[in-house]
């Protein structure tokens, strides 16, 4: 008799709901249904002009930009942002991601992307944590969408404090400045670049790594984040 150790482990540790720990049916990965339903959607992809592009007209140069749903203190995106970063569950932002591309996808948001580059941690931060949370946003478009990822396009060379929903938004600018360099490895000479970040506040950090992208050539930039903060 062959046991397949995968239903064996499940019998012992049933797959449970990284946000409200609820048992998982069989087709639901990470996040259960309910979950997932109950997330406040910004339906941003099929409104141009919508607040994640005024957010950062003015401070970038970008294609279009979209945020998939609300961010504030009361919502289950900040409980489950709050997951994978501090609590060792980055998959939670791999499966919401792939989530946001389900739902978005067939209305052209996505359309003519090279390239996804995530919003890049300090080393040492990275040391600490391990992980990135942001490389996971950006691996669920690659898997799905079947571009190339560029997790190293950026570098992150000055360790910021951790930049809290408090601060005032010129500290927050003042921040970031300077904070970002383009890694001269990497070739993107006439993408489109998905620039993709967990949150967007003020925008400085998008904006920043936009800037330092278009040093490249005839680049594009589309951005996408999985919340945006509520004002
Ligand atoms: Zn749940």
């Amino acid at each position: 008799m062959r046991i397949d150790v995968s239903n064996l482990l499940d019998l012992f540790f049933p797959p449970l709901c990284r946000n409200c720990g609820s048992l998982l049916a069989d087709n639901e990965h990470e996040l259960c249904s309910t979950c997932l339903t109950t997330l406040p959607r910004t339906n941003m992809d099929q409104h141009f002009q919508n607040q994640a592009e005024s957010r950062l007209e003015g401070q970038a140069t970008f294609m279009r930009a979209a945020a998939y749903c609300w961010y504030s203190k009361e919502t289950t995106l900040r409980t489950m942002i709050h997951k994978a970063k501090y609590f060792n569950h980055p998959e939670i932002l791999y499966r919401l991601t792939q989530q946001a591309i389900t739902e978005w996808s067939g209305n052209g948001f996505f359309n003519g992307i090279d390239a996804v580059v995530p919003v890049p941690m300090h080393k040492q931060k990275m040391r600490e944590r391990g992980y990135n949370q942001t490389d996971y946003i950006a691996q669920a478009f690659a898997d799905t969408l079947h571009i190339s990822m560029y997790e190293d396009a950026l570098i992150r060379s000055r360790n910021d404090k951790a930049q809290a929903m408090q601060i005032d938004n010129a500290l927050r600018k003042s921040n970031v400045r300077g904070a970002f360099e383009p890694n001269k490895n990497v070739e993107l000479k006439g993408k489109t670049i998905l620039l993709v970040d967990d949150v967007l506040t003020t925008g400085a950090t998008i904006a920043e790594c936009a800037k330092q992208l278009h040093k490249h050539k005839n680049v594009k930039i589309v951005v996408f984040t999985l919340g945006i903060s509520v004002k």
